[in-house]
């Protein structure tokens, strides 16, 4: 559908675009809110240093960065680069979703422009606390519905199954390397993450994801390393898991294809 036309194509590639910069800058907004145990339904935007509230043209997705040269119009005070990146990777991330899926499948296109929201705040949380609030978590479970509208019963047991063979393993293999480590081997909150993007990728997707998540932890914590952060001895693995998510929705089932075919005779 999306390329029936190139006028229409632009228009469409432009709109997800526009709805990406606003998604990224609702995320950013959520995951701070989320750091600071505010709530995202109450109160105005802020500037994180004054105080001041924002008007709306101070929240304008990149545009509104750019033309105060990254400084807070009341306070004058730097405005962190992580606003105009944090828009710019969901418009991207938009933009990759609907090139790949297209509208024909209205309901996966969907659930992954929406699990991506969810991830990209779970990233963000995660980098700032080490923490990912239950919250996420549930959002992300009842994003695994318009799984179930979109392949029905069998989308559905299929999804159970994915995450059941997921975390169960991997929850008995963390409470043996807790014991044996003598600490947390992995957070809890990482555990119930991996659970709930095995009910969207099923079991060998998971997997897949996982050793993508260990490879972007380990480069997560040699980059921490050099860092003078306060928790630069903790990797963010949520963060590691969220990110790594984006290759395998975009490449994880024709990957997976061609792996299979290789055994196949
Ligand atoms: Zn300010």
């Amino acid at each position: 559908m999306l390329f029936l036309s190139a006028s229409l194509t632009v228009y469409v590639l432009s709109l997800t675009a526009l709805l990406g910069l606003v998604a990224g800058s609702f995320c950013n907004a959520w995951a701070w809110r989320l750091a600071h145990h505010e709530s995202i339904a109450r109160g105005r935007s802020h500037c994180a240093v004054c105080g001041h509230s924002l008007s709306a043209g101070d929240l304008i997705p990149l545009a509104s960065y750019l033309a105060l040269r990254g400084k807070c119009r009341y306070c004058g005070a730097h405005i962190s680069r992580r606003y105009p990146i944090a828009e710019a990777v969901m418009a991207l991330y938009f933009l990759s979703v609907v090139l790949r899926y297209d509208f024909t499948s209205l309901f996966t296109t969907l659930r992954w422009l929406f699990l991506g929201c969810v991830l990209f705040t779970v990233a963000l949380v995660d980098w700032d606390t080490r923490e990912i609030p239950d919250r996420l978590h549930i959002l992300g479970i009842l994003l695994f519905l318009l799984r179930g509208a979109q392949e029905g019963l069998s989308g559905i047991c299929s999804g159970l199954l994915g995450a059941a063979a997921v975390f169960i393993p991997l929850f008995v293999l963390v409470l043996i390397a807790d014991k044996v480590l003598g600490r947390e081997s992995m957070g809890g909150g990482d555990l119930k993450l991996l659970g709930v993007l095995g009910l969207h990728f099923g079991l060998a997707l998971t997997v897949l994801l996982l050793i993508l998540s260990c490879i972007t932890g380990l480069v997560m914590g040699f980059l921490l390393k050099h860092t003078k952060s306060k928790d630069a001895g903790l990797i963010p693995f949520g963060t590691a898991v969220a990110l790594s998510a984006w290759p395998v929705i975009l490449f994880g089932s024709p990957l997976l294809s061609w792996y299979l075919s290789l055994f196949s005779l």
